[in-house]
């Protein structure tokens, strides 16, 4: 059928062409042949500023068409360590209620772990990873190397509980995250009050603001990181608005002052080997992105995740 042999391969065929799914795998609703999901979750009502991120995954997912096979450092070839595919959205019905929107995710979500999916999302605003955590931490709660300008361990606001400054607060209170497991690197930008990020502070969380990153530089931060989450289940969270604003202007509360899609990729790559059950890429909001770099920066962070998610995927099948 097709003259160039290679192209049988939908990763290999011209990149501009077909439907774009995310990073190219092939689409399933069937979750029979899936190993690792690649989810959108076109929802934001839970943000608390600029709205967008629900025309994230459509966005990411076209962007991500430029990414390759092949991890050119590591060399880890996601597609052929596990059956990697584009699950599709995890589309709300309802938006307008938040709490019933993150319950039907929550669902999405458990579909996937009852068919022992692993699931990588693209978000939608920060508050999707509650509901995603909900599904995923059956086994009791998990760790986490979060990304992020903000700690969003905050309380109530504007009288809701639920919103993408608290999904974490939530988390720890619910059971799902072990706030002594996680780490939440890249914090700056102004606040209200002093003591905002309060909770991760005295739940137990290492919070790495950027002065303290800029004293460790990338190494010293990657060891942090692997000795917080050490050998137990351990989820990553990128919320793009961790980058600086040079590299991800396209987000809903930018904070200038971050770290460079370098030094990011660089960290997510040292996460390898780590027991990695999940990630997600949120807060890529296309209206405030018109040069789409956001969008590629995002779908690129996905790529990253993606490896080393197949390459903890392939160990744990190895060690069973
Ligand atoms: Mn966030
Ligand atoms: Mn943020």
């Amino acid at each position: 059928m097709y003259k160039y042999e290679g192209y049988s391969d939908p990763i290999q065929r011209p990149r501009y062409t077909g439907v774009p799914t995310f990073l190219r795998a092939p689409y399933e609703e069937a979750l029979d042949n899936v190993d690792i999901g690649l989810v959108g979750v076109p929802f934001d009502g839970g943000v608390t500023n600029r709205p967008g991120a629900r025309h994230g995954p459509r966005e990411i997912r076209n962007q991500s068409s430029l990414m390759r096979r092949m991890h050119q450092s590591s060399g880890i070839s996601p597609h052929d360590l596990a059956r990697v595919a584009d699950v599709g959205d995890a589309w709300v019905q309802s938006p307008f209620h938040l709490e019933s929107s993150l319950d039907e995710i929550a669902a999405f979500f458990t579909r996937l772990n009852e068919a022992s999916v692993t699931p990588l999302s693209a978000g939608g605003d920060h508050s999707i990873t509650l509901p995603i955590l909900r599904a995923i931490t059956k086994t009791g709660p998990v760790g986490m190397v979060h990304f992020d300008a903000h700690c969003d361990t905050g309380d109530d606001y504007l009288g809701s509980k639920f919103h993408h400054g608290a999904p974490f607060r939530r988390a720890v209170e619910e059971g799902l995250l072990d706030p002594e497991r996680t780490i939440q690197i890249g914090i700056r930008g102004s606040v209200n009050e002093p003591d905002i990020w309060k909770f991760s502070h005295d739940s137990g969380m290492r919070v790495i603001y950027m002065e303290e990153f800029y004293e460790l530089g990338v190494k010293r931060v990657i060891d942090e990181a692997r000795r917080v989450v050490g050998i137990g289940p351990t989820y990553i969270s990128f919320d793009v608005d961790g980058l600086d604003p040079v590299y991800a202007p396209g987000t809903g509360t930018p904070e200038v002052g971050g770290f460079s899609s370098m030094e990011a990729q660089f960290m997510i790559r040292g996460l390898k080997g780590l027991n990695l059950i999940g990630g997600d890429v949120v807060e890529v909001a296309p209206p405030f992105d018109p040069s789409g770099n956001t969008a590629l920066v995002g779908a690129t962070m996905m790529f990253e995740i993606l490896c080393v998610l197949a390459d903890a995927w392939d160990q744990r099948q190895r060690e069973a």
